[in-house]
């Protein structure tokens, strides 16, 4: 069995230039994950300078662990969305997202690439009698605005579906191998192992520090899924991460992707005959043991793995400036595959002055929703349950020692002849640490950071290793 996701397999290896000198650009964009790289895709034949820094390899980020459909039936987004913030709102996300899926389809038939699109139908559906109303209102919600939706009964995926809502055009795709595509047709912008470790204001241009290099830029875009950076945004309040466990096994193709309303979600597709499974989704903080949630893909999985994506209090994405010139664009309530493509398209807008009428819907520096304050609160008090409880020297893994050396608390896992030590604090916000023995990192549940074994960080929100030397 394979501890990653199938797409890792597609990352491609070419050696890619990285950031070794000062340089002066127009535009640089920090990520190479499914924003980054629609955002260059954007810009890059503007008047504008534009470059793309990736501190690993294009895609290797929450892009590669993602089941990557191209849909707009997106669970219970939109009668979440209509509860809270009305029709509108509710209908103008649904445009947004019919919007994206042909963007991106139409990008991928024009330039031909192979990134094994399929087009599909897309199910929503429900196991528990007491989720009818719900489906129903999201039913309701497609005729009301006019958009084809079909419901139906005889799902053929699982005989305990109690009701199923269908829409026709759907895609899924391989996100590496379309990614691959444009690294490899602008990779003389592209610069990977390059990383942004932090960036100051100066006359107007942003001066980046990458590899210990000066990169000046006018335009600077944060498409680094979680930015650590950005804490008096208040991001931290305006949205929690989730955690999902997924795995991959043999399976005749079905020309169908499926998503339920439950809880917990299950989330279906197909993939070269073999069947792509995601059986749970969790609030990262209220996580209690991380390697159980791996049981369920205990037999007969060929690949099994999780991922973090951030939730929203709105439900809507961040996608947009936050001060001059400055944009950022993450908070995609796992649908980042058309919000990513949106989000390049609204931000080359705004670089270059145009009018986008998604620009005030996703404005990343709007307030927090105030009819979901009680989930501010709920969110608050699961992160400030995760960090007391994290700091409380329990190792949840028994071939983990916990110690303090040299006065630094640590962990140790012994690995065959191998030992590996890290700090045990995350670097963002000073949560311990757990072992995931599954995939093999190292992670951080207040806010999802992830390590390799030896402590080099692979996911934010935090920028920082947990090497011990
Ligand atoms: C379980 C799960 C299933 C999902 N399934 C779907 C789906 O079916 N359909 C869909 O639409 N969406 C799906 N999503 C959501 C989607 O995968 C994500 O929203 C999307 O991949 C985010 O892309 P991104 O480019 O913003 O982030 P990433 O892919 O994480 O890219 C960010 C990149 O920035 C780099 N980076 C970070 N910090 C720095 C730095 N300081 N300097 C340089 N580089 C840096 C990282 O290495 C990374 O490669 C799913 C999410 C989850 C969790």
């Amino acid at each position: 069995m394979k501890n990653y996701s199938i797409w890792q397999n597609s990352i491609n290896n070419l050696k890619k230039k990285r950031i070794d000198e000062n340089m002066v650009v127009d535009i640089l964009i920090v990520g190479g994950g499914i924003t980054g790289i629609s955002t260059l895709v954007n810009l890059i034949n503007s008047k504008y300078k534009t470059i793309l820094i990736e501190k690993n390899k294009c895609g290797s980020g929450t892009t590669s662990r993602s089941t990557a459909k191209i849909t707009y039936l997106q669970g219970d987004t939109y009668i979440n969305i209509r509860k809270t913030l009305g029709n509108k709102i509710a209908l103008e996300y649904l445009n947004s997202q019919v919007l994206a899926v042909n963007l991106l389809k139409d990008l991928i038939i024009k330039n031909k690439i192979d990134c094994d699109l399929e087009k599909v139908d897309a199910y929503l559906f429900t196991l528990e009698e007491e989720n009818l109303e719900k489906l129903e209102e999201e039913y309701k919600f497609f005729k009301d605005n006019n958009l084809e939706i079909e419901k139906i009964t005889d799902v053929m995926f699982d005989k305990n579906v109690k009701m199923a809502l269908k829409i026709k055009d759907s895609y899924v795709f391989n996100p590496i191998k379309y990614i691959n595509y444009w690294v490899d047709k602008y990779r003389d912008y592209i610069y990977e192992n390059s990383k942004l470790e932090g960036f100051r204001k100066v006359n107007g241009y942003y001066e980046c520090i990458v590899n210990g290099k000066i990169i000046k830029t006018k335009y600077l875009v944060m498409a680094s899924h979680y930015p650590y950076f950005l804490i008096p945004l208040g991001l931290p309040f305006k949205n929690y991460i989730e955690t999902s466990y997924i795995g991959v096994k043999k399976s005749t193709n079905k020309k169908s992707s499926a998503i339920s309303i439950d809880k917990p979600c299950i989330s279906i597709r197909y993939y070269n005959n073999n069947l792509i499974y995601l059986n749970n989704s969790l609030k990262s903080a209220n996580i209690k043991d991380i390697n159980k949630n791996f049981d369920y893909f205990k037999n007969n999985f060929d690949y099994i793995w999780s991922n973090n994506d951030l939730i929203t209090n709105d439900y809507l994405p961040f996608i947009g400036g936050i001060e001059d010139n400055l944009f950022l664009a993450t908070g995609y309530n796992t649908w980042g595959m058309t919000n990513g493509v949106l989000a390049g398209y609204i931000i080359k807008d705004l670089i270059l002055e145009k009018q986008n009428k998604y620009e005030e819907l996703f404005n990343p520096t709007r307030g927090l929703n105030l009819h979901k304050l009680g989930r501010v609160f709920t969110d608050l008090y699961s992160n400030i349950k995760a960090f007391t409880k994290s700091n409380k020297n329990n190792v949840n893994n028994k071939s983990v020692i916990n110690k303090t050396i040299k006065g630094k608390k640590v962990l140790i896992y012994k690995d065959n002849n191998k030992e590996y030590i890290v700090l045990n604090r995350c670097p963002h916000l000073k949560c311990g640490i757990v072992f995931n023995e599954t995939e093999r990192v190292w992670e951080c549940l207040c806010h999802g950071s992830r390590f390799t074994l030896d402590g080099k960080c692979i996911n934010g929100p935090s920028n920082f290793d947990i090497t011990f030397k």
